[in-house]
């Protein structure tokens, strides 16, 4: 196994193949340059597959979990596709949520570490300032909210409540 499919494998991206790894700030930092494997991109709202208008030319990065403590970037060229549904649209990125600086991988570590420790402990751990970590813990547990809310919703009823054998249970929603 090559050192770019290794490194690929560990970082569980499919469909995106890892091109090249350089270190950058006297090695503190460790790049990777992503490219797509196959040529579908797919929408990030229906998930249906679109055409692919352009590549941008301006590469996103995102921060990745540190790695033997070294600081992980992940660098990628977005691409722009056409949704019949949507229109004009940036692909899906499977590693991160639109507009997320960082991979789910790394906001997952930010909300676990936050719930049980100081933001400025898991600001070292992650090895991020803590006004960085802050604007990221509530850019991220705004749309975990958002992505919970059920549109429209204003009140939860609740009628008949049994916790017994044969007895039952309604709930209605209205809007
Ligand atoms: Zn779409």
């Amino acid at each position: 196994m090559s050192i770019l499919k290794f490194i690929q494998k560990l970082l569980r991206i499919k469909g995106y193949r890892v091109v090249s790894f350089t270190f950058h700030n006297w090695c503190k930092e460790l790049w990777l340059e992503v490219k797509p494997h196959k040529n579908g991109a797919r929408c990030p709202k229906c998930n249906r597959r679109g055409k692919i208008i352009r590549t941008l030319e301006k590469p996103r990065i995102w921060r990745d979990v540190p790695v033997c403590g070294r600081l992980l970037f992940l660098i990628y060229c977005p691409r722009e596709i056409q949704c019949r549904k949507h229109g004009r649209i940036q692909e899906n990125i499977p590693w991160a949520a639109a507009n997320a600086r960082g991979t789910y991988r790394f906001e997952y570590s930010l909300l676990s570490y936050c719930s049980i420790m100081t933001q400025k402990a898991a600001s070292e751990l992650l090895k991020i300032s803590t006004s960085t970590l802050s604007d990221m813990l509530h850019r991220t547990i705004s749309r975990i909210r958002e992505g919970h809310r059920i549109r429209g919703l204003t009140h939860i009823g609740i009628d008949e409540i049994s916790y017994c054998k044969g007895g039952s249970m309604q709930l209605s929603f209205m809007t």
